[in-house]
């Protein structure tokens, strides 16, 4: 399970920000994952669950925000949003296209602790 590993960074991460800013426990978690990540919010959950304790962020409230993903089309010259990712744009059905949102793993956005 992929979630484990991300997990494991996570963890290790509030645990170094726990030691720099002395706090001793970690109540909320906002974190984003991209839509295209291939992170399942519920697996991550089970992990953090497991992982999480004896450390500062046992008990903590997760909550996961998904972003969106994009891809950018040479023929138009943009990025859009899309909700599949089919190499194709969705607004010429040109081919020349990348993806360059939307498969970001794991971020920390904001934790709330005490
Ligand atoms: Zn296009």
């Amino acid at each position: 399970m992929h979630e484990l590993s991300l997990v494991e960074s996570l963890l290790r991460m509030i645990e170094e920000y726990a030691a720099r800013e002395k706090f001793r426990r970690v109540l909320r978690i906002r974190l984003s994952t991209g839509k295209f990540s291939g992170v399942v919010p519920t697996a991550l959950r089970f992990a953090f669950d497991l992982q999480s304790q004896g450390t500062v962020a046992e008990g903590a409230q997760i909550q996961m925000e998904i972003l969106p993903a994009a891809l950018y089309c040479f023929g138009c010259g943009k990025e859009i949003e899309v909700e599949y990712f089919d190499a194709i744009c969705p607004q010429c059905e040109g081919s020349m296209v990348i993806l360059v949102r939307g498969t970001e793993e794991l971020k920390l956005m904001e934790l709330e602790v005490e």
